[in-house]
């Protein structure tokens, strides 16, 4: 292989023929979901209001491999495989002895991982005849994502979009109508639980958290004719987006070489997990060892700083109860700029990863990531989104690291889109309005205490 080479690409005849799935391979089960009133193991039954019985099943799978529909792969033509970069400008720009790849999934239409399992979703919906989707989304990638997804299977979409966001970020707004989507300013008085918000706090600016609630209790509400659908977390998302880890592999085979390293930002878990779980198969199975690090923001830390214990998926307590590392259901993340990392917990799949010592995470400062991305950007040409710079500032440190080292040191990591819809936060970076933060270990103390008490 030529020294210059940079870009490992694939034919479409190497887009995956099935997704992983690695509840097959975990050295110890995940705990069991609860259900959020009576705090037993919840099963499928108690799930059908949500969610298509396929995707059900697929969320308690132990099989290692799932199958993806032609109709699926059909549409994933439109973007995968997606890219595998070897960033030789920025290796120089850190005049760095490593060897640093990036797996870029800003080429999918919606301009980010996300529609990896948008698709697959509305499908199976479709096929269990369900007319549409609710959702919430932050920052609006996944309800972009999910529009366009409900777009390609004629079905309705309706999205929960953040309060402040919905204010902020009027374009990201309209490329959702642009797809037929209905958006709503989260809370709304739509909902019972939109409007419990308001009455307590009429200014609220909202969070995942409500949006949550609200999109749950649209679906749930509907008579059958709405379901829901969630855009990270959940088992089923993390292995639809198993795409990216399968690919990179074949691509890094292409490139000849073997990551040391594999980073993903981390909010809900998806990308990381994405790019992350087929390279710990390999780890589990394959006698590989490679180091995998999942970066969250300073500002909303679940995994560094959260408690590992059963909390509640949204903000009222409608959603199942699952084990996570959390920073309690009542977080209201402060002003940050990485919408998508704005979580209060993070997927039971990756805690278990963490708590199990089979992957690392890292907490980032903004500035550090906005430094970083900036840096990416001046060296690779893409303007990478606020989240995935958190990636890149721990790939910039491994790097330094492997420098100071005398190492070559082969990383990887996942450029889980791209920043065009973000340009205030980077305008606000550059204008010098932003700050770090670090969460109050006080306020995480309290959050904590009042975590849901589950006797298991
Ligand atoms: C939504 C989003 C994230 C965070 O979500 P995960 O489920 O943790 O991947 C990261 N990067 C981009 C580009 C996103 O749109």
């Amino acid at each position: 292989m030529s020294d210059s080479v940079i870009r490992f690409d694939l034919p479409q005849t190497d887009i995956p023929t099935s997704w992983y799935n690695i509840q097959a391979d975990l050295p110890r089960p995940l705990p069991p979901v609860l259900h959020p009133g009576t705090h037993q193991p919840i099963g499928p039954a108690d799930l059908a209001p949500l969610f298509p019985m396929e995707l059900i099943m697929q969320e308690v799978s132990q099989e290692r491999y799932i199958p993806i529909p032609e109709e699926v792969r059909e549409i994933y033509k439109l973007w995968r495989p997606t890219p595998l970069m070897r960033a030789r400008r920025l290796e120089k720009a850190l005049d760095t002895p490593a060897h640093i790849y990036y797996k870029y999934e800003g080429t999918s239409p919606s301009g980010s991982h996300k529609l990896n399992t948008a698709v697959p979703q509305a499908y199976y919906n479709k096929k269990e005849g369900v007319t549409g989707l609710t959702t919430e989304t932050g920052a609006g990638q996944w309800g972009t994502a999910l529009s366009i997804a409900c777009n390609f299977f004629d079905m309705e979409c309706v999205v929960y979009m953040v309060k402040v966001s919905f204010q902020q970020k009027p374009y990201r707004r309209a490329i959702i109508q642009s797809f037929g989507a209905d958006v709503y300013a989260s809370p709304s008085d739509r909902t019972q639980a939109g409007r419990s918000i308001l009455e307590k706090h009429p200014d609220s600016t909202g969070s995942l958290g409500i949006a949550i609630s609200e999109a749950v209790e649209a679906a749930v509400t509907s008579g059958g004719k709405y379901k829901y659908s969630l855009g990270s977390v959940l088992n089923h998302v993390l292995m639809h987006q198993t795409v990216i880890g399968e690919e990179s592999l074949k691509q890094m085979d292409l490139a000849g070489e073997y990551p040391d390293v594999v980073i993903g930002c981390a909010g809900g878990g998806s990308n990381f997990g994405g790019i992350a779980l087929p390279f710990v198969r390999e780890n589990l199975t394959n006698d590989r060892k490679t180091r995998i690090i999942a970066v969250e923001p300073a500002a909303c830390p679940s995994l560094t700083r959260g408690k590992y214990a059963y909390d509640f998926g949204d903000a009222v307590g409608m959603a199942p109860m699952v084990k996570m590392y959390t920073l309690g259901k009542d977080f209201v993340p402060p002003p940050l700029h990485a919408g998508g990392l704005r979580y209060h917990g993070m997927a039971s799949v990756v805690c278990e990863l963490y708590d199990q010592g089979l992957i690392e995470a890292r907490a980032i400062q903004q500035l550090e990531t906005f430094q970083a991305g900036l840096q990416f950007a001046r060296s690779e040409g893409i303007v990478p989104g606020p989240e995935p710079t958190h990636a890149i500032a721990a790939v910039v440190q491994e790097a330094l690291a492997a420098k100071e080292a005398n190492e070559k040191r082969v990383i990887l990591f996942n450029l889980s889109g791209h920043g065009h819809f973000d340009m205030s936060a980077y305008d606000a970076y550059l204008s010098g309005q932003l700050t770090d933060y670090e969460y109050p270990q006080a306020e995480i103390e309290a959050a904590i205490a009042a975590l849901p008490q589950v006797e298991l």
